[in-house]
């Protein structure tokens, strides 16, 4: 699985991180919304690759998205 945010939108409202804390967690410079040191791509805070146990919550994540603008390709 790969999830991106597209950052730029994100309003912070913190729904993807109470759903899914593991794999996203609050830039502490802009506020906004990056996944997490352990499952980033290649370094990139807007991308991911979670494992396993992370999917369904990524995926509970991109639905609460107020803005959805969290993306999920399998
Ligand atoms: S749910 Fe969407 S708008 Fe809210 S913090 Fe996460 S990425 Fe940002």
């Amino acid at each position: 699985m790969n999830v991106t945010i597209d950052r730029v939108t994100c309003v912070s409202c913190g729904s993807c991180r109470g759903a899914c804390p593991g794999l996203f967690e609050e830039n502490p410079d802009d506020s906004f919304s990056q996944i997490t040191g352990k499952f980033r791509s290649n370094g990139n805070i807007a991308e991911g690759t979670p494992s396993g146990e992370l999917e369904e919550c990524a995926r509970d994540a991109a639905e609460l998205c107020p803005v959805q603008i969290i993306s999920i390709s399998d």
